[in-house]
């Protein structure tokens, strides 16, 4: 299947950075948010990162047009995913949301149209069974931030058909992105261990048994991992973390998994992490 069309929908962090590689490597995108300013700030915020990217060598000012002409702004489902080959998910972590939403997009894409998810955690499965036709369904799980990170997640359900698996390989592999495929189960591969880390690196920092920075220095120098679990966890968002630690503790059961005070007091107080300017670490503006 030829696919052209790729819509994505949430305009947020992980979205916006999911249209601007589809747009790189040639999709026409259609970034949909409820409220159309949050769509096109997304867009502004794309240019921006692409202005760097000229900055820096990486691409030339004639890419850089080309990407965002292929870019557009909606705030209407019906016309954001109405054209669509394949449409990329990115709204909050909530089962029903996604549910809901997947049910509506079902009865306005193509039939062939592939359905795509960048759930962290949720089951696909669960969500796969929303749909009429579960066969289309598959997590695309990318990373942030999407433009610099080279891993794609396909997690597959049972019934995930070889054809959708393909489309999402193919698209993968035209944004760059090395794939791999994982079965449908909590946290996938990736949540699963980086989860586990983070709130363990948590507890550490909760016990005094050493600083935020040198719980990281440790992981980044000790392990060679690019950066620590706490930095990354400000990175991805507490908010975003707590939910996954609560779902994977009442899906695994394992005390591993349950979320730390200090990860819910800080997401109590507002603390989010780098979208809010303070987390484990402060985070001065761009
Ligand atoms: P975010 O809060 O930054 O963005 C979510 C966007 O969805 C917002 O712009 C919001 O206005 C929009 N939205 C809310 N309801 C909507 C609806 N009904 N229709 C369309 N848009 C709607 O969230 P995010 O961090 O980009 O996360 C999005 C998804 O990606 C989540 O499932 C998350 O688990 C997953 N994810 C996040 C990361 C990360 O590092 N942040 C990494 C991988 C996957």
């Amino acid at each position: 299947m030829q696919i052209r069309t790729v819509a994505v929908l949430g305009a947020g962090t992980m979205g916006h950075g999911i249209a601007q590689v589809a747009a790189q490597a040639g999709f026409d995108v259609t970034l949909y948010d409820v409220q159309r300013s949050l769509a096109e700030a997304a867009i502004e915020r794309i240019d921006a990162n692409l202005a760097g990217g000229v900055d820096r060598g990486k691409l030339t000012a004639e890419q850089r047009r080309a990407a965002l002409a292929r870019l557009r702004a909606s705030s209407a489902l019906e016309e954001a995913v109405d054209a669509a080959d394949l449409v990329i998910e990115a709204v909050p972590e909530k089962l029903e949301l996604k549910r809901q939403l997947f049910a509506r997009v079902e009865t306005l894409v193509p039939p062939a149209c592939v359905l795509a998810t960048n759930t962290s955690s949720l089951s696909i499965a669960e969500i796969a069974a929303a749909l009429r036709a579960p066969e289309r369904f598959l997590g695309m799980h990318f990373f942030n931030p999407v433009h610099l990170m080279r891993l794609l997640e396909l997690v597959i359900h049972e019934g995930t058909a070889e054809s959708a698996l393909a489309v999402a390989r193919s698209v993968g592999a035209a944004m760059g992105k090395t794939t791999i495929v994982v079965r449908d189960s909590p946290g996938f591969a990736t949540s699963r261990l980086g989860v586990a880390l983070g709130l363990e690196a948590m507890r550490m920092l909760e016990e005094g048994v050493a600083s935020a920075q040198d719980i990281d220095t440790a992981m980044e120098l000790g392990y060679r991992h690019p950066m620590g679990p706490l930095k990354l966890s400000d990175l991805v968002g507490l908010d975003v973390r707590l939910q996954i630690a609560e779902y994977l503790h009442r899906k695994l059961g394992r005390d591993l998994f349950e979320p730390p005070p200090i990860l819910r007091r800080l997401v109590a107080e507002g603390r989010l992490g780098k979208k809010s300017g303070r987390g484990f670490y402060d985070w001065p503006e761009d």
